[in-house]
């Protein structure tokens, strides 16, 4: 059974790959966890400064789904959004996504140590288990 230490994991393993960002869903598809217990384990990987909660607004208009802008504080979000083609909309849970970015130097740090793990491998084996 899959666990938090789960998300941890993908975490860490996503953060070397050649992505910014990411939605829970994401992890929750991948772990198999609930959407609750993810999305309360990043919070808590944020607070360690590993990943940093932004908001997404989006278009609500169907078919659209634009990201109209990306706001790090929930209370900098404005009521009323415009959309550079379906114009003025007002915010509601449907059209605010929550998304993790990635520490710039966790990401770094990430990308450094998978190339160390895969030098190891490769010099020999024996030594990493
Ligand atoms: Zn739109």
């Amino acid at each position: 059974m899959a666990t938090v230490w789960d998300i941890d994991e993908w975490v860490d393993n996503a953060a070397s790959l050649p992505i910014k960002s990411f939605y829970p869903t994401a992890v929750a598809r991948a772990t198999n966890l609930p959407l609750n217990v993810v999305f309360d384990r990043l919070l808590y990987l944020a607070e360690g400064k590993k990943i940093n909660l932004l908001y997404e607004i989006r278009c609500p208009e169907y078919e659209c789904t634009r990201v109209v802008k990306c706001i790090d504080k929930f209370t900098d979000i404005e009521f009323s959004q415009t959309c550079s083609i379906h114009g003025k909309f007002e915010i509601s849970s449907d059209t605010v996504f929550p998304i993790f970015q990635f520490d710039q130097e966790f990401k770094e740090r990430a990308k450094i140590k998978k190339k160390q793990v895969q030098g190891r491998i490769y010099l020999n084996p024996t030594l990493v288990y």
